[in-house]
């Protein structure tokens, strides 16, 4: 295998290979889930589920695990302000999460732990960490030293001496020794509901948002993790206290190789809920595109780059999908016509391009060099077909190329299937003795039926061909 990834500690591409041989250990950083998530949010989350799909087709098997962050200050302010249980309310907006995700394509995750179910684990971080002199604690709240970690800010290289060290400080909520210092366990505070405390060993209270990663990954990946991933804005402090804490527990490597994404931006800032620049997936599905388009349009800028967010580029997504659906719909006629025997040079160009589409993805997942590898195929089956030169054989290879390549992208669509194809040929044909017999009416009811299904049809010089809307 040589697939390369950019690991954010190292700073530079590394080769990657798995702990167990043939196996993916992989934890990504999931939503807080106080609120529909936005299109954002859904880059990075789409990019995760393209690396599965990636591993998965070079021979890896994957355990992804993704957290639900449902206890930190956001969701229990949600909660309250709805008068709501604080479970009764995160499970709304689990709910809307995992519908997205299903829209948009997204195979599930192997788990997805909550972490208001996970805290005994982090109970046990805790006391671990107290043992190895990592802790203090300061009004029910129990801290982690930073000094007492030497190597802390290796994975973000913050500067730490921009941070003032030593005073004793106190924020607007907590006290703590050194600014730098982050919550394990925060202590019952006046006000806070109840279905969002816990009675435990450590006193009453809840944990940290960063304790929650660190529990729940090293509880289903082992206390070293081949992967760990999230958008840019999660290296630091979120990334780098999770190793703090992890590696002070376990005395282990917490990560081989972390991966972060880049933002989806509006108007040159990152899309944010606090910002107000948002689109949620219903927003953008109100306009009138479609969830494939969308997700081609996430997945299509690669992970390290920004994604500048506008509605022409999720047009040119859509004419993108369309091209390829309607390619997979000719190359479905032409591989059941009769015709001329298979030939070397296709077979040779096909494998060709599915290398080059292979070595895209393999070199740090670049989707640019994997979809510019296969529009170029694209656009050559389209100028054999149109040519009449694409021997039936042929055909069929080609197809079975796009649906591979479709295996990672995921955007054609599902029913693309052979009971769906049927029934369109047969009421093309009926339309088409529609019109034999002049019977307009009838013809064009067909099509408008057809077209409210999202089928298009195309007269054409070689018959009646039919593609689906993008
Ligand atoms: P949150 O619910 O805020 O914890 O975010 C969930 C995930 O979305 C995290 O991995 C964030 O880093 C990521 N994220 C937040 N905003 C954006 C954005 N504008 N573009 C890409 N990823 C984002
Ligand atoms: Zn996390």
């Amino acid at each position: 295998m040589s697939l390369r990834l950019f690991d954010t500690a190292a700073r530079s591409l590394v080769d990657f290979e798995p702990l167990v041989p043939g196996h993916v250990g992989l934890y990504t950083c999931g939503p807080t889930v106080y609120n529909r998530v936005h299109i954002g949010n859904l880059r990075t989350f789409v990019w995760e589920d393209v690396m599965c799909r990636v591993f998965r087709s070079l021979g890896l098997s994957v355990t992804q695990v993704m957290n639900l962050t449902d206890i930190d200050d956001k969701t229990i302010r949600g909660a309250v302000a709805e008068g709501l249980p604080l479970r009764e309310f995160t499970d709304r907006h689990i709910a809307t999460f995992f519908e997205d995700l299903k829209t948009l394509n997204v195979v599930p995750a192997a788990v997805y732990p909550r972490a208001t179910d996970h805290v005994p684990e982090m109970v046990e971080i805790v006391k671990k960490l107290t043992e190895r002199g990592h802790t203090y604690e300061s009004d029910g709240t129990i801290w982690f030293r930073i000094a007492s970690f030497p190597s802390y800010g290796k994975l973000s290289r913050v500067d730490l001496s921009s941070m003032k060290r030593g005073a004793r400080v106190a924020d607007d909520e907590y006290e703590k020794e050194d600014v730098r210092d982050f919550a394990v366990w925060k202590g019952a505070k006046e006000g806070e509901p109840d279905s969002a405390l816990w009675e435990t060993d450590l006193g009453k209270g809840r944990p940290g948002w960063h304790l929650e990663c660190s529990a729940m990954s090293m509880k289903y990946l082992g206390e070293t993790l081949d992967i760990h991933t999230g958008a840019v804005d999660n290296i630091f402090p979120h990334h780098e206290n999770e190793i703090a804490q992890s590696e002070g527990a376990t005395g282990k490597p917490f990560v081989r190789t972390w991966l972060h994404a880049e933002h989806l931006i509006v108007d040159g800032e990152k899309m944010a809920k606090s910002k107000g620049n948002f689109f949620t997936l219903p927003d953008v599905l109100a306009r009138g595109y479609s969830p494939r388009a969308i997700r081609y349009l996430l997945l299509s800028v690669p992970y390290r780059q920004k994604l500048n967010f506008t509605f022409d580029a999720l047009h040119g997504a859509a004419s993108a999908v369309e091209r390829l659906e309607s390619l997979d719909a000719r190359l479905g006629e032409r591989a059941g016509a009769a015709g001329a025997r298979a030939s070397e040079s296709f077979a040779a160009r096909l494998a060709e391009a599915r290398a080059a589409v292979k070595a895209g993805w393999e070199d740090d997942l670049n989707s640019a060099a994997a979809l510019g590898a296969l529009f170029g195929f694209v656009k050559e089956a389209n100028t054999s077909l149109e040519a009449g030169q694409l021997a039936p054989e042929d055909a069929a290879a080609a197809r079975a190329f796009l649906r591979e390549a479709d295996g990672v992208l995921g955007v054609l669509p599902e029913g693309a299937d052979a009971s769906l194809e049927a029934e369109v040929e047969a009421k093309i044909a009926a339309r088409q003795d529609a019109r034999k017999r002049r019977d307009f009416a009838a013809s064009d009811a067909i099509r408008d039926e057809l077209a409210s299904r999202g089928i298009l049809l195309e007269d054409t010089p070689q018959g009646v061909r039919w593609r689906r809307k993008g």
